[in-house]
């Protein structure tokens, strides 16, 4: 069994990402990246620290605002507007979920769809449709796919099931996944709350991509000999063992599932390490195309 360590394939992705930077740099650019988070979700805020640290590292422009919790709507299109014609900044992401008087759907479609690092603006998912390579994917998608193709995982021909229709997870990594070309070409089967006999689906797969938010929900007897499991999931589940009192697990039951694959990611240090690094290599794209 191999474990597909997120971690590594991250550093590479992000040494990458400073070869890039360097050549920006020998023209006089520099990606900039604006987050924004409205409120003090605690979660929000260390995932909105965490990329603005990753910035700071790569030594590209980082903008972290932080609005409060009653900012309005128009006030937030507000800020959105002047990050549109900011010349310095190249993505801009608005940290989810946003407090409930906030339509996001609105505010995803004020972001100009060329600064949509998120990929989740209608453009851009018209564009992962259309297989035009100029549009932003999602994260964590791109992550997983990134790690499938890192890891030589052949997903050409392979029957793919993807378990979970989200926007951001599970329908992009379906598209990215039966898109033609490298780390695509796949038969791809999307299943979801209403899929019936889902462990008789998920048997027949060569690869699983686990995204539905269940903690150790796929378990070993949904899971055929050989099989190659991308876990996506971060459940917060209680353990009075450790200090903070909960610890983080994935959608997979690792334990049992692990001796059955082929190839398995963990969690955490699997998916996870991925989607911040692919936002960084999004950053450097559309500053590269602006
Ligand atoms: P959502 O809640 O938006 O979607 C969950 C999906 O799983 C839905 O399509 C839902 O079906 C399906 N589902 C839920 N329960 C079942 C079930 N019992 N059987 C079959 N399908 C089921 O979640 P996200 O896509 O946003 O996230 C999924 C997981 O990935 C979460 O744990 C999240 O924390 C994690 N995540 C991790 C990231 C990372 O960086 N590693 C980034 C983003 C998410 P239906 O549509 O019918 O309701």
């Amino acid at each position: 069994m191999i474990l597909i360590k997120g971690n590594e394939v991250a550093e590479k992705v992000l040494a990458e990402c400073k070869r890039d930077i360097a050549e920006l740099s020998t023209l006089g650019k520099k990606p900039g990246l604006a987050v924004v988070l409205i409120g003090d979700d605690p979660a929000s805020r260390a995932y909105v620290r965490s990329k603005d640290k990753k910035c700071h590292d790569l030594g590209l422009h980082s903008v972290k605002l932080e609005l409060p919790a009653d900012t309005t709507q128009a006030d937030l299109l507000a800020v959105i507007a002047k990050l549109n014609a900011d010349s310095t900044i190249h993505g801009i992401l608005v940290q989810s979920p946003p407090p409930k008087h906030i339509d996001e759907a609105a505010i995803v479609l004020a972001i100009d769809p060329r600064k949509d690092v998120d990929g989740f603006h209608p453009v851009n998912v018209a564009k992962l449709a259309l297989e035009d390579r100029s549009g932003f994917v999602p994260c964590t998608p791109a992550g997983c796919q990134r790690l499938l193709m890192d890891a030589g995982v052949e997903t050409s021909g392979a029957n793919v099931v993807v378990l979970g229709r989200s926007m951001i997870v599970g329908k992009p990594m379906a598209l990215l996944l039966m898109a033609k070309g490298q780390g695509g070409d796949a038969t791809v089967t999307v299943a979801h709350s209403r899929t019936k006999n889902l462990a008789e689906v998920t048997r027949h797969a060569d690869i699983i991509i686990a995204a539905i938010g269940r903690p150790h929900f796929l378990k070993a007897d949904m899971v055929r000999e050989g099989a190659v499991v991308i876990d996506v999931g971060i459940n917060r589940v209680d353990d009075p063992t450790t200090e903070k009192g909960y610890k983080i697990v994935g959608d997979v039951a690792f334990d049992e599932v692990a001796p059955k694959c082929k190839a398995i990611t963990p969690v955490p240090g699997g998916v996870g390490p991925m989607t911040i690094a692919m936002l960084m290599a999004n950053t450097i794209k559309a500053c590269k195309q602006l």
